[in-house]
């Protein structure tokens, strides 16, 4: 009797020790995960402040943060009042360009978006990136702030019992390298950083005393691009495109934020075109040919409250007579009729652009983020929307000064085009894509793959709640794109055009794997999209081992570097 109950004491607390022992290994590959990929960041982080100290010993990161904190209300109240000229000094061409357009649509709709009683709760520079044509700062601002509507012919509602509403924005700030820091104050405080005159800027960016192109990047931080909380993803600007290190070859000063910025102008023009029913706006900008054709499609519709999520080159090229870019946009909107004027539910939407310039010209680093200024003599682009430069008459449109506009079509009809309807279901296409996905674009994808049969399932619903309150993103921005989604106003089609069915599995379990672990709900997740592309389980799981032992390997490297 004695030996048995031994045998069986011995037997219990060998298990239960490989249990505990399991448990403990668990989460020791777990929390290897979590520490490996925070040090990884800020060791890239020490690298590329250092290479910016190398150029500017003054630099500090105290400093440009409170500037930042007080550029941010400024602009915020040059939104708020639609007068840009306290903020013109320091925001690019293509940021201006958005703001005004906002203010028209606003205007047409004869309704004002207004910010009051703003304060700014938390701010960190979280993004550093330094290589020999940029110096690129991001900061995370979270804020809380009143934003009413005022619409005209009606009294101000006195909604004082309304919350304050807390945003979190992420600020990207660019400057041309050796640029220095300066104790004087400098764009942001509203003085010339070249001549020390107070700055008085409407359209023009030039110093009415020295004449210096203040925005260009050569004087100081000029604001490049505002993203808006669930869109951001920290873009490296050294990230593989397609044909860009080819390109630079001949063209050494080409580079992404000098086009990214380009198409921003782009995009709000188009937006104009559609609110105006006419092609003015783009005449600068676009091609003759694509003038032709958007003249013959018809636009029976705008849109408002618009946010540009997401301008991203995804190719270069070379061309006989055009070199060629291509870019993809995401963003989204409320789409109105101009005959029925009653804003729909916020649509999600995705294009395909393509920009062209005559071969052989080249860019010029010099002009920094003046993408809507004439590159013969720098005045900026009349408001009167005209082909040529007033003052010296260069032509803009004929892609011998920039790139301009050829095509801008639905992002599904450029898939069908190259890929035909197999799409997604192949797996014959390996590519390996080393991008990180801004978390709507994978969210807006699953959900399409989930609802492809038209129905809301309460069990996948309550998954995907699970998941945005893990991954952090408002329940706000779901509960949008299952709208959208259940009015066909979701276009975008998957996160990327590049990714197969598996490819985008194992994307999203590496998202699920950011903390280190899968937990239940995420894995049911994992399952259901499976599912659909006839995954197994089994497939399932084994991509989750695979994917987690490699983490936790360059995770357990980067801690003993
Ligand atoms: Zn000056
Ligand atoms: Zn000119």
């Amino acid at each position: 009797m004695f030996p048995l109950i031994f045998i069986l004491i011995i037997a219990v607390a060998t298990i239960t020790g490989i249990i505990e022992g399991k448990k403990y290994h668990n989460k020791k590959i777990k929390n290897t995960i979590m520490r490996g990929m925070q040090k990884q960041g800020l060791k890239k982080q020490l690298i590329q402040q250092n290479k910016i100290r190398h150029l500017d010993k003054h630099f500090s990161t105290a400093l440009i943060t409170s500037r930042v904190e007080n550029a941010f209300y400024i602009i915020k109240q040059a939104w708020s009042e639609q007068d840009l000229s306290s903020s013109r000094a320091f925001i690019s061409d293509g940021i201006s360009e958005a703001y005004q357009i906002q203010f028209e649509i606003q205007q047409t709709q004869q309704h004002r978006r207004k910010i009051e009683n703003m304060i700014i709760t938390n701010s960190e520079l979280v993004g550093i990136e330094a290589d020999k044509h940029f110096e690129t700062l991001h900061f995370k601002i979270t804020s809380r702030a009143d934003y009413p509507i005022e619409i005209k012919g009606r009294h101000k509602q006195t909604d004082s019992w309304v919350p304050l509403t807390t945003k979190t924005e992420y600020l990207t700030y660019v400057r041309l390298p050796g640029v220095q820091t300066r104790t004087l104050p400098g764009l942001i405080e509203g003085t010339c950083p070249n001549c020390g005159s107070i700055l008085a800027l409407s359209q023009s960016v030039q110093c009415q005393a020295c004449r210096s192109l203040v925005c260009s990047g050569e004087y100081d931080w000029i604001l490049a691009k505002i993203t808006q909380e669930a869109q951001w993803r920290f873009q490296n600007a050294k990230r593989q495109i397609n044909g860009v290190s080819d390109y630079q070859v001949v063209d050494p000063a080409f580079n992404i934020p000098l086009i990214e910025d380009r198409v921003t102008s782009v995009f709000w023009r188009m937006q104009k075109a559609w609110l105006i029913q006419n092609s003015t706006p783009l005449i600068a900008v676009a091609h003759s040919s694509y003038i032709e054709k958007f003249n013959q499609l018809s636009t029976a519709h705008f849109f408002d409250n618009v946010q540009l999520g997401l301008c991203e080159v995804s190719k270069v090229q070379f061309g006989e007579d055009f070199d060629k870019v291509s870019l993809l946009l995401k963003w989204q909107g409320n789409k109105i009729t101009h005959t029925g004027k009653v804003p729909a539910a916020t649509g999600y939407y995705a294009h395909h652009l393509t920009m062209i310039r005559k071969t052989g010209v080249k860019s010029d680093i010099k002009k920094g983020l003046h993408s809507l200024h004439c590159y013969g003599c720098g005045a900026p682009q009349s408001d009167n929307y005209q082909d040529r430069c007033e003052y010296c008459d260069s032509l803009f449109n004929q892609g011998e000064q920039d790139w301009i506009l050829q095509d801008f079509i639905p992002h599904i009809e450029h898939i069908i085009k190259m890929k035909g309807q197999e799409f997604a279901l192949s797996e014959t296409a390996q590519v390996k894509s080393d991008r990180i996905f801004d978390p709507v674009s994978l969210l807006s994808g699953l959900i399409l793959v989930l609802f492809a049969d038209g129905r809301v399932d309460k069990q996948e619903k309550h998954l995907l709640d699970q998941f945005v309150k893990n991954r952090r993103i408002a329940q706000s921005v779901l509960d949008e794109i299952i709208t959208a989604a259940e009015n066909g106003q979701l276009d975008m089609l998957t996160p990327d055009e590049t990714l197969d069915a598996s490819g985008w599995l194992d994307q999203l379990i590496e998202m699920c794997l950011a903390d280190g672990q899968v937990c239940a709900e995420e894995w049911k997740l994992l399952l259901k999209f499976g599912e659909k592309f006839n995954f197994l389980a089994i497939d399932i799981n084994l991509r989750i081992k695979r994917k987690r032992q490699q983490l936790y390997r360059q995770s357990r490297q980067t801690l003993k570097s």
